[in-house]
């Protein structure tokens, strides 16, 4: 690749990066900091956030979305300005990178927007990524998933990608060997459930049943055990996400949904994360299909998707 001697020559990374689902999702009670200390398996799933960053000559971040974004854009409420985590997460890049330059980020929105799926996190680690590459920053992969965790849980995921075990707040880490796929039907929601909110909701649904919730310290090892071996049925069995009732609780039609799946089908359902996205468990590539189309008849808005996948990865690299 070579540039063109004294005229600025813009150069685009395109970087892809997935949505996730918990599979597990233990809450612990809440800090006094704030926040819950959680268990969770993390499922990276092949549903990814596109992000094409091109060097400006003029400083500063810019941001637009891609009209080829599957998300309805007129129905969402997504921050251009430094509210977006790509923009923040471009913005710690150009602190780190000595040789950084403006850059114009095109986000493809595919991944529900506030769904419970990671989206945000998704563009903010290809956004990690394709600033890396733009500026020849020279970070390890450590070094950018310690700055992945200071700008939000479920970044170091979306970069890592995979199956995951995470602790802490989700941000501390631990890669799982899974090679075998499963197979999932995302039912995705015409509205978001704020991930605050539905922990708010959680912890006012334990105060007022008098339960004490225990620190999470680890997770059911027969989970990573259906994994592996990719045994739904196993799977089926061990599901689990603290934070379903509390998104049921603030959208009861998610029962529905996971009714409906089941009705026809789904081995399991499961919200995913905060929700409102709910996660149904197929027996294989041809159930999830089937069950999608299905559920798409009856007017749900419906995606077959597998995982694991891997986490962020540079598409192409190219000068204009
Ligand atoms: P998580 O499960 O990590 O909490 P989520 O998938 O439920 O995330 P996101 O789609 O990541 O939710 O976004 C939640 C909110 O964050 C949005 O409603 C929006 O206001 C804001 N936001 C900031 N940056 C982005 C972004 N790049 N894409 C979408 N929303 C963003």
């Amino acid at each position: 690749m070579t540039a063109r001697p004294g005229r600025f020559t813009a150069r685009t990374v395109r970087v892809k990066a997935p949505g996730k689902v918990n599979v597990s999702l233990d809450v612990g009670p809440l800090r006094p900091d704030g926040y819950h200390s959680v268990a969770s398996v993390y499922l990276a799933v092949s549903l990814y956030e596109e992000v094409a960053a091109t060097s400006t000559e003029t400083p500063g971040i810019t941001i637009s979305l891609s009209p080829d974004s599957t998300v309805d854009l007129d129905s969402v409420d997504i921050p251009l300005d430094g509210n977006n985590l790509a923009h923040k997460a471009a913005a710690i890049m150009a602190d780190v990178s000595e040789h950084s330059t403006g850059v114009h980020l095109e986000i493809t929105k595919r991944v529900p927007v506030a769904g419970g799926m990671g989206g945000g996190s998704a563009d903010a680690a290809a956004t990690l990524l394709a600033c890396d590459a733009l500026w020849n920053s020279g970070l390890s992969r450590e070094e950018l998933a310690h700055l992945a965790a200071e700008l939000g849980a479920d970044v170091p995921f979306s970069l890592l990608g995979g199956t995951a075990v995470g602790l802490g707040l989700g941000d501390k880490l631990s890669p799982a060997l899974v090679k075998a796929q499963t197979h999932w039907v995302l039912v995705t929601a015409d509205y978001g459930l704020s991930t605050p909110e539905v922990y708010r909701t959680l912890d006012r649904l334990r105060e007022a049943e008098g339960v004490e919730a225990d620190e999470p310290t680890g997770v059911d090892p027969e989970i990573l055990t259906a994994l592996r071996s990719g045994d739904a049925e196993a799977l089926s069995r061990v599901l689990v996400n603290d934070l379903q009732r509390a998104a049921i609780k603030l959208s009861p039609s998610l029962r529905d949904t996971l009714g409906i799946g089941e009705a026809h089908g789904a081995i399991a359902g499961i919200v995913s994360g905060s929700g409102p996205t709910v996660a149904l468990l197929a027996d294989d590539s041809v159930a999830a299909e089937g069950l999608a189309e299905e559920l798409r008849r009856r007017g749900l808005s419906a995606l077959a998707v597998h995982g694991p996948v891997p986490g962020a990865r540079i598409m192409s690299d190219t000068l204009i």
